[in-house]
């Protein structure tokens, strides 16, 4: 079969920097290896810089982001336990799924999609809380929501309850501190703005959290503490289960890559893209979807002009012009197209490229 090469515009995997990309190839190592062992070292290290973090308990979990929300869940939910979980969007709502099947009280507090998560709302659906959770980057509308506000808020009410953060499209697209802004559970995925293929999911607790982990969690795999006696050396490096050795040696080259530009200019770069496509398409008319003011820069939504085939617009992008972009989701399936500009994407050529594409295609 020839290869096929694709320009990943759309909600994820976007393309790998080419570091990463590279870093697959090298000859595979064992994953008990002392020089596998010092590279999952230094990934861990790396991973606190991007996250803005000293939690020791940070390290890429085997699987794509929705194993870090499962993996949330499984170990700091209880049978029982209020789980206050903000719905904007697709990811929102999975946070529900997944935090129910735990046994979790679930109490969802519904926002249109498009809306970021409000603080009072959140405050508001609960007194006493175990968890309460939100998307910080929602995919599926393309709108940030202030983790650091509800966070702060939420402290202040009630030093019992723990802050859970989907960081999935957002860390190293857009501003992340979890110690500063006290977020105590965090999870993300490899293929959006840290530029790595899917397939591993960053994950970090802090230690008020980690002392309230459920000790046995109902599943063997996502068992944190089983896990961290491999990861973090405490338990001798027990095997646990293999660890995907090529894919964190390219998650080890892509965050190398990351800090070597420097986080902030990794986060500038992402801005201006964002900022430049806005304009482009503000330019061919188009209108955007998510709410003005909480627009991410690495996932931007449109609406699908009226009389526009949104199909066979993708369809052409895709089939002459080589480029990916994801259709709305849920309800705004073919009335929104959304627009990734993440990690190694985030860069002008690509954003003139989708916008010379998309005004021909249409
Ligand atoms: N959370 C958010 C915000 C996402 O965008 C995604 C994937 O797009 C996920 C969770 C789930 O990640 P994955 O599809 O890698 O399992």
């Amino acid at each position: 079969m020839a290869t096929i090469e694709r320009v990943l515009l759309g909600p994820g995997p976007s393309n790998p920097y080419p570091e990463a990309t590279a870093a697959l190839c090298a000859p595979l190592l064992g994953h008990l290896d002392p020089e596998f062992l010092r590279v999952l070292d230094e990934t861990c290290a790396r991973l606190r810089r991007v996250w803005g973090t000293e939690n020791a308990r940070t390290l890429p979990l085997s699987g794509t982001g929705s194993i870090g929300m499962e993996a949330a869940f499984a170990n700091f939910a209880r049978p029982g336990d209020v789980v206050v979980v903000g719905v904007n969007g697709l990811f929102g709502e999975r946070m529900v799924d997944v935090a129910g099947r735990y046994g979790a009280d679930v109490v969802r507090v519904d926002h249109d999609w498009g809306q970021p998560v409000d603080v009072e709302r959140m405050l508001a659906a609960h007194p006493e809380p175990s968890l309460v959770a939100a998307v910080h980057a929602e995919t599926s509308t393309g709108v940030r929501s202030d983790i650091k506000a509800l966070a702060a808020a939420v402290h202040q009410r009630d030093q019992r309850a723990l802050v859970l953060a989907d960081c999935v499209t957002s860390l190293a697209g857009i501003p992340v501190e979890i110690d500063a802004w006290g977020v105590d559970i965090a999870y993300s995925g490899t293929q959006k703005c840290l530029g790595v293929s899917p397939g591993l999911s960053p994950f970090t607790v802090s230690e008020r959290a980690w002392d309230r982990r459920v000790k046995r969690p109902p599943t063997w795999y996502l068992d944190l503490n089983l896990i961290g006696a491999y990861v973090d050396g405490t338990g001798g490096r027990t095997y646990h289960h293999t660890a995907p050795v090529a894919l964190i040696a390219s998650l080890h080259a892509a965050l190398g890559r990351i800090l070597e530009e420097g986080l902030d200019a990794v986060h500038e770069r992402h801005r201006a893209a964002g900022e430049r496509l806005r304009a482009g398409l503000a330019d061919l008319g188009l209108e955007l979807f998510a709410a003005e003011g909480h627009r991410l820069p690495e996932l931007t939504t449109v609406r699908v002009p009226d009389g526009v085939d949104s199909a066979k617009v993708r369809q052409i992008l895709l089939t002459e012009y080589g480029i990916e972009i994801g259709a709305g989701a849920g309800a705004f399936a073919s009335s929104v197209w959304r627009i990734g500009l993440m990690g190694h994407n985030a860069r002008p050529d690509r954003v003139e490229l989708i916008l010379a594409a998309l005004r021909r295609a249409m």
